[in-house]
């Protein structure tokens, strides 16, 4: 018990940075220095003041210098990853893959949050995933022959699997938008239209930079069924949109990032279901 408090404590405060980032890396402005300060009065956050989760209703929501209302989005952000801490652990405890998948799942609700915030996301980030990812994969891999571990077939070491799932990514991805991009051309040609609500792409290649680094964490098989969960999210937003009347033009990544938590979750219980 006391571990899983520990690991819901130590998410809210990775929360907590996340959030710094999520701010600052759009504008360039460094994560490490200064200290975490009021985005309208600019008054220097005291740690007392800047506890995650609890801060936030101990202050009634507001800066405690300006009075100025703090964004629920912070909130959220602590409590997703806290969640996120919790159900790793319980899933791994804290191992190596514990690690592993919280940094990969933390890149995610990084970037879902700064397309969500700036609608486009810095190209270095996914690229950075898929590094780290490569570099654990060649790590794993050492290990694994250094304990001597079960033979395995060669394409079954880990970093076979992280680069076929690295080329799955990028590749599918980008066969896909080469055929949606076609067929909107057409459509658009056809009912003699620009765009679509300004958009005349159908993924950006920061998508296809995605999906490579989400293959490279969770393979070939988990990715394909993220890609393709994806729009079956954004669908049931776009549906509550419509119903509450709220902008339905939604950037992708958070849908993206949505389905590859669930393919991690339960795809493999899908596969097995439909003997694949
Ligand atoms: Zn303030």
């Amino acid at each position: 018990m006391i571990e899983k408090v520990f690991a819901f404590i130590l998410g809210s405060c990775v929360g907590s940075f996340l959030n710094v980032c999520i701010w600052r890396l759009p504008q360039n402005i460094s994560i490490i220095k200064p200290r975490s300060y009021c985005p309208h009065c600019n008054a220097m956050i005291g740690w007392y003041h800047n506890i995650p989760l609890l801060s936030y209703w101990w202050l009634k929501r507001r800066c405690a210098n300006c009075g100025q209302p703090i964004a629920l989005g912070y909130f959220l952000v602590e409590l997703v990853t806290a969640g996120l801490f919790l159900v790793l652990y319980i899933k791994f405890g804290f191992t190596a893959y514990f690690f592993k998948f919280a940094f990969f799942f933390c890149m995610l609700i990084l970037m879902s949050c700064i397309d969500v915030r700036y609608h486009a996301v810095p190209e270095i980030l996914p690229l950075l995933g898929i590094g780290i990812g490569v570099c654990w994969s060649f790590g794993e891999t050492y290990f694994w022959f250094r304990q001597g571990g079960p033979t395995v077939l060669p394409g079954d070491l880990p970093f076979i699997l992280a680069f076929r799932g690295l080329i799955f990514g990028l590749g599918f991805t980008y066969l896909f938008k080469l055929c949606a991009d076609l067929g909107l051309r057409c459509y658009l040609h056809w009912r003699k239209l620009d765009s679509i609500e300004g958009e005349t792409e159908s993924l950006g290649l920061g998508d296809v930079d995605l999906m490579g680094m989400i293959g490279v964490f969770i393979g070939i098989k988990l990715s394909f069924i993220a890609f393709f969960a994806a729009p079956v999210f954004a669908l049931l937003y776009v549906l509550f949109a419509l119903f509450f009347k709220r902008s339905h033009l939604v950037p992708y990544i958070p849908y993206l990032s949505v389905a590859a938590f669930f393919a991690f979750l339960w795809g493999n219980r899908i596969l097995m279901y439909f003997n694949l």
